[in-house]
């Protein structure tokens, strides 16, 4: 017995893609020029799969603060904020996270992932009930098979499916019900009701946490996410998020409008026992805050781009997995077709996600666009230009596709 042996499905898998082209899981960009360029070999390539919505990872403001981070304390914190401290900038971040979101207490981590980890494992305890939505993201499902509470799965976007199966709850002998869903959902970029997600959670008395990490920074009148853009953000218990995407470093955060949740430091696994965000991250992600809260137009010119982009999409014929919004993602019929045209598109320049199962809702094969503020109306034209090539390009893919699929 080969240790790998379990791999095999995957690995046939990864290997009849591999024959389609270049891995989509492996691309190595030589530099990365700006917001939306980055070098392969001496080709330009526009990117519009980053998530770096706001394209803050080239402000300058944001790149002094964070080379100024070294300059003052070093590389790394090389631990635990348990066991090494906190420097001054981890807790001006949380005051500043807490005072921008009006809520009460901030904790952050060194990634989103390890964020959703932390706190569902550690807010659900053996006699509470976690709720969460069927097309979750992985660190929340993670968080939930790490909490010794059950679990019990929802319908997407469905606060009718969840008042139903609270009901079927019941009342939670010394317990609580904690309710989780995302804002704006990764793959698909679709909304979730978070106003009747709110009211639901109300009359049951369950507690919700709201995973924004899509969403803090591009919506919203402050750019506090899509609770804010409801106008329920204070009727919210735990919003989370990432640095990865609009605060354009990495690093995570969970806000809480309860006081009590500060307790939990001294009890969640993933912020004790692993190094916290380091100084450049930490310094980074502050002054991305600040253009969060300072410039509107970020977030503004962001949202025209998605419309463009939509709307051309649309006018192509592309079938589109939900309403306008920065991550537009376009369903293809299956993983090769999508690898095919994934190809295709990177030939010529473009970069996009190519997302399949088991990352994506539905078992959806997609061509996943993320866009940024950064992106001017000319990028999203040869986005446009380049779809509209693929698509007449149609007929000679697809004799590709046979011709691979023949050899098998
Ligand atoms: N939550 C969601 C919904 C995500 O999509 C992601 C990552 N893309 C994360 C959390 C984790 O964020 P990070 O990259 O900071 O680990």
């Amino acid at each position: 017995m080969d240790i790998f042996d379990k791999f095999s499905t995957l690995k046939s898998r990864s290997d009849l893609v591999l024959q389609l082209g270049v891995d989509p899981f492996g691309v190595k960009f030589d530099t990365i020029l700006n917001a939306t360029r980055g070098m392969i070999g001496n080709r330009e390539i526009v990117l519009a799969g980053t998530n770096n919505y706001l394209g803050l990872t080239f402000d300058p403001d944001c790149m002094d603060a964070s080379i100024n981070a070294i300059k003052k304390h070093g590389t790394g914190t090389t631990g635990s904020r348990i066991a090494n401290g906190s420097y001054e900038e981890h807790i001006d971040l949380e005051q500043a996270l807490a005072k921008h979101t009006g809520m009460e207490s901030a904790v952050v981590f060194s990634t989103g992932y390890q964020t959703n980890l932390a706190a569902i494992s550690t807010l659900a305890g053996p006699k509470d009930v976690i709720f969460i939505d069927a097309d979750s993201h992985a660190c929340i499902i993670d968080g939930c098979r790490l909490s010794p509470a059950p679990t019990i799965r929802f319908r997407h976007n469905s606060p009718q499916d969840l008042d139903k199966r609270l009901t079927r709850q019941g009342e939670i002998e010394g317990g609580i019900a904690l309710v989780v869903i995302e804002g704006m959902y990764s793959m698909f970029g679709d909304r979730a009701p978070i106003k009747e997600f709110v009211e639901v959670c109300e009359k049951h008395g369950a507690y919700l946490y709201i995973d924004e990490a899509h969403s803090f920074g591009i919506f919203g009148p402050t750019g506090c996410g899509l609770a804010e853009e409801e106008g329920v953000l204070d009727r919210v218990d735990f919003i989370s998020g990432t640095f990865s995407k609009s605060l354009a470093s990495i690093g995570g955060f969970c806000l809480s409008r309860h006081k009590g949740f500060e307790i939990t430091r001294k009890a969640m696994r993933a912020y004790m026992f692993t190094a916290s965000p380091t100084p450049s991250n930490i310094a980074a992600a502050r002054a991305a805050l600040d253009k969060i809260a300072q410039k509107p137009e970020l977030r503004e010119n962001l949202h025209a781009r998605a419309a463009q982009l939509h709307s051309g999409l649309k006018a192509l014929g592309y079938d589109l997995c939900a309403d306008v919004s920065p991550i537009i993602a376009v369903r293809r019929p299956n993983e090769i077709v999508a690898a095919v045209e994934w190809n295709w598109l990177l030939e010529n320049n473009i970069y996009v996600n190519f997302a399949v199962p088991p990352g994506t809702p539905q078992s959806s094969s997609l061509l996943r666009i993320s866009l940024s503020a950064a992106h001017s109306s000319d990028d999203i034209e040869l986005i446009l230009n380049a779809f509209k090539q693929l698509s007449e390009n149609g007929e000679a893919l697809m004799a590709r596709v046979q011709e691979v699929l023949a050899a098998q």
